[in-house]
């Protein structure tokens, strides 16, 4: 039964579900086309089913015959789930839609919120006469789903700003979001009492976001009485602007200075330079503060390297903690890869997660939209996840990759630009001529692959950590003391770039 497929798609999952296939199917197929065939449909999604109604058999067959890879395949992107297609004529296929929508508004936001609180699983499971009914059963307790995700509904994201899919829970720790992860599960359990404010920085995709959710969620599962708010430095930035324009700057105020508990800001990057969201953030956050109330916030770039952040704000991140998010490294890039396969329930060979994970290293969104391409790709045509199909489906991923930026084309460029062989900068040579090129290919390495010190030992020909960090530090003490090493990396850096 469609239990299990429903286990955290709750009403309003379900409906968006419905709303983006027919938005895909939009932009897939001709408008002609779309109007002629597709419009007249009705889709729902009935248990582990979607179903179409479609006024004539006519339709039907042609929707059959054209239309079922995509509308299969779509679906699987869009819920990486296995859903039914079924087809019939009916008659009134118009009030279908309705239906779904009606039952919907049956949803009690009210009682998924007490749920999760109480660390209860609310899910939507189809009644007898397939309408759709809340049922909140308490036989997940721990309130996650295998995934890890919660299930939150609209209501709470609205109030909240949370997205249950990030949790502590489906979070994988490695070796560079160990510091970030433990200093965010602290300030989750003891908030406002350990590290205020908590700023978490680093590039884009690593994860920050996720942390920052799984705060609020934790908070919110732990200390219900905490209210929650989190938004992004830039609907802060619109709120205010807005709040001056229609002159609601006291609600505006209070809402951020009374009405939360826990302010969560995530891309607060996004504020600096603008001077009077800087002096309402200001007063915001010494309010907060002095209340002891937790302040977390993200950030793409660490606070020294944001130009036009007013000094007094910068001070104050310096009051708390601020930690750095590193890209994986490729052991905790396969971790995560395994844990997706895992919650999607597909089987992962261990080569094809060792491939994906040595191939993209740019970061872990890349690495998810990567995997669910091929996924839906196997699904689509029935096949295993084979390093083949990787190669094939992810060919400009790759060629993307490996032409920006991999160990081999640091090490191509190092040793052409050196006149040195690339095997010489993996051996034990001590030459002088082949020691510094290969301590600065490992510099690059460290610098544009974020790779880790061991991973960078591995690639060439399995130095010791030790090894690698002399080889850094050395390079970076030689770029200030020698012009012409340096002028080598700049040159070496333009290349790379290319
Ligand atoms: P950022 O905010 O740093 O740009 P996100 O938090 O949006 O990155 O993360 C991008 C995607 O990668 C999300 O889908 C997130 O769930 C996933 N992700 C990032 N880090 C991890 C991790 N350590 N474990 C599992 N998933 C992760
Ligand atoms: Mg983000």
């Amino acid at each position: 039964m469609g239990i299990s497929v429903d286990f955290f798609m709750e009403t309003p999952v379900v409906e968006a579900l419905v709303l983006r296939i027919v938005d895909v199917l939009k932009t897939k197929v001709s408008e002609f086309k779309y109007n002629q065939w597709l419009r007249p449909a009705r889709f729902s999604i009935d248990g582990d089913s979607l179903r179409i109604d479609v006024p004539n058999k006519f339709i039907r067959d042609w929707i059959l015959d054209h239309y079922l890879p995509l509308i299969r395949y779509e679906m699987f992107s869009l819920s990486q789930r296995e859903f039914k297609i079924a087809i019939s004529v009916s008659e009134n296929a118009a009030d279908t839609q309705g239906a779904a929508r009606d039952s919907s508004a049956a949803f009690s936001a009210k009682a998924e919120v007490n749920a999760l609180v109480q660390g209860l699983t609310c899910t939507p499971a189809p009644d007898a006469s397939g309408a759709r009914a809340v049922v909140v059963s308490n036989a997940y307790p721990q309130g996650a789903a295998k995934d890890g995700r919660l299930p939150v509904s609209a209501s709470v994201r609205r109030t909240t700003g949370l997205n249950g899919k990030y949790t502590f829970e489906s979070f994988v720790v490695g070796s560079g979001s160990q510091f970030c992860h433990a200093a965010a599960l602290a300030v989750a359990e003891h908030p406002g009492r350990t590290y205020n404010p908590l700023l978490i920085y680093g590039g884009v995709g690593l994860g920050k976001t996720h942390l920052l959710n799984a705060i609020g969620l934790r908070i919110l599962a732990t200390s219900p009485q905490l209210r929650v708010l989190s938004i992004t430095g830039e609907q802060f930035t619109n709120e205010l602007i807005n709040a001056i324009r229609y002159e609601t700057t006291y609600e505006f105020r209070k809402k951020y200075r009374e009405g939360c508990d826990v302010l969560l800001i995530d891309d607060v990057q996004f504020i600096a330079g603008k001077e009077r969201t800087q002096e309402e953030f200001f007063h915001t956050f010494n309010t907060l503060y002095e209340s002891r109330r937790q302040i977390v916030l993200t950030s793409d770039r660490s606070p020294k390297d944001m130009a036009q952040l007013e000094e007094r704000l910068r001070s104050r991140f310096n009051w708390g903690l601020i930690a750095d998010i590193q890209t994986p490294d490729t052991e905790t890039r396969i971790a995560i890869l395994r844990r997706r396969a895992e919650s999607i329930g597909v089987f992962l060979p261990d080569d094809v997660a060792q491939l994906m994970a040595e191939k993209i290293r740019t970061n872990i969104r890349d690495l998810e939209g990567a995997f669910t391409r091929l996924s839906a790709f196997a699904h689509l045509y029935k096949c295993a996840l084979s390093t083949d199909l990787v190669r094939k489906i992810l060919q400009d991923i790759v060629d993307e990759q490996s032409t920006l930026l991999s160990f081999d084309r640091i090490q191509a460029l190092v040793a052409a630009h050196f006149k040195v062989a690339v095997g010489d900068l993996k051996s034990a040579k001590r030459y002088r001529t082949i020691a510094e090129p290969r301590q600065i290919a490992m510099y690059l390495c460290k610098k544009y692959l974020k790779a880790s010190f061991p991973e960078i030992g591995h690639h060439f020909g399995g130095k010791d950590h030790s090894t690698v960090i002399h080889a850094v530090r050395k390079i970076e003490k030689g770029i200030g003391e020698n012009p012409a090493m340096h002028e080598s990396i700049l040159q070496l850096e333009k290349s790379l770039s290319a």
